[in-house]
């Protein structure tokens, strides 16, 4: 087949107990962008058991069709029904290009339908383009983050990448657009399901996404211990904001790993990013320096993250951030008078 066969952007839109998850929203809009430089149809694959009437969200967020496989072999993730059930849609459509999500999910079902597919795949990416050439450009960080790397798939079809939460942005939702729904009915192999789920055991309640937080405290290795962000929690209560951290703190054991900002945490674009007793190393930058405002508190007046930040505290954070916590307090009671 020639590569002018394959046409379209296609979205594996992740849902989990069967509501769409963010990072599909966010594919979508690169998508559209994506499929109006090629003047090609954004499509998306919506796999589990019930999940049809999520099809209307994926088209408000800019879908043209979803293509639904709705079956009770897929009603929890498991890699080989979903590498099956994926594999036959991409088999059959042949898409130009397909997105998945840099998720646990994501993570696990791209390579595999890569190396089925017998084409390329290109994780972590933080920028997607069409090159005159009409051939996707993969733009993602490597060698530690110290270069950005672009990619292209000349040889084979589709065009494959994972991209990470938080890293695009999703599209206005267009309330009542209007697309066409799909249904694709697998042929499951049962004879290659060798894993069975017994039991799901879902993480304790309270754990927070910080991808989807407006407002982050992060400390790092500054910060130094739990009693350093307990005085980030104080901060964080004020500003109704989550505490997250640097991988050094993660390291540490002071912070959970789904707290980590950075190339290998989660990258985050809040409202108003707080950056405490953080150097500023390129893979922590690699995380958060899309954020719409940082402020950066550093007693170091030469850290690197002064050179990302919006507003610069150099001082101590033990005085600083009990004194800001103690303003924000007031300001706002004065402001409910
Ligand atoms: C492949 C790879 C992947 C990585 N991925 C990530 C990642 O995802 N996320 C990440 O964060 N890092 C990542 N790292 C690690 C990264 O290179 C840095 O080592 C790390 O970000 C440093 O964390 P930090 O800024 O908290 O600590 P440091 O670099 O030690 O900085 C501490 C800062 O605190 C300041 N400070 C000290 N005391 C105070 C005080 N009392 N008040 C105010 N300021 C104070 C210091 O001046 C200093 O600037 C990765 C590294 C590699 C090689």
């Amino acid at each position: 087949m020639n590569k002018s066969d394959y046409k379209d952007v296609f979205v594996f839109a992740e849902q989990r107990d069967g509501v769409v998850q963010p990072v599909a929203l966010e594919l979508l809009g690169k998508a559209r962008d994506l499929a109006g430089e090629l003047g090609e149809k954004v499509v998306a694959i919506l796999a589990g058991e019930g999940v049809k009437q999520q099809a209307q969200v994926l088209i408000e967020y800019g879908a043209d069709r979803v293509i639904c496989a709705d079956a009770p072999e897929l009603k929890d993730y498991v890699t080989e029904q979903y590498a099956q059930a994926v594999f036959q849609i991409i088999s059959h459509h042949k898409p130009n290009i397909v997105l998945f999500g840099a998720t646990t999910i994501g993570r696990d079902l791209a390579p595999r339908l890569s190396a089925r597919l017998r084409t390329g795949l290109t994780a972590d990416c933080t920028k997607l383009e069409i090159s005159e050439e009409r051939e996707l450009m993969m733009t993602r960080p490597a060698f530690g983050g110290n270069l950005m790397a672009t990619i292209k798939c000349s040889d084979h079809r589709p065009q494959m990448s994972t991209v990470r939460p938080g890293v695009m942005q999703r599209a206005e939702r267009q309330a009542g657009r209007q697309g066409e729904v799909m249904e694709f009915a697998p042929e499951f192999d049962r004879e290659k399901f060798m894993v069975r789920l017994l039991e799901t055991v879902k993480e304790e309640k309270g754990k927070c996404d910080i991808t989807q937080a407006r407002v982050l405290v992060s400390g790092g290795r500054g910060v130094g211990n739990k009693e350093g962000f307990g005085k980030l929690a104080a901060l964080a209560s004020v500003l109704g904001a989550e505490v997250s951290s640097s991988r050094a703190m993660v390291d540490a054991g002071v912070m959970g790993h789904d707290r980590q900002v950075g190339q290998t945490g989660k990258t985050v674009r809040p409202d108003l990013y707080f950056a405490v007793g953080i150097s500023g190393a390129v893979q922590h930058l690699a995380g958060m320096e899309e954020s719409e405002y940082i402020v950066a508190v550093n007693r170091d007046k030469f850290a690197p993250i002064f050179q990302a930040a919006d507003l610069g505290i150099v001082g101590d954070f033990n005085k600083i951030v009990p004194m800001l916590t103690e303003r924000l307090e007031k300001e706002l009671e004065n402001r409910r008078k």
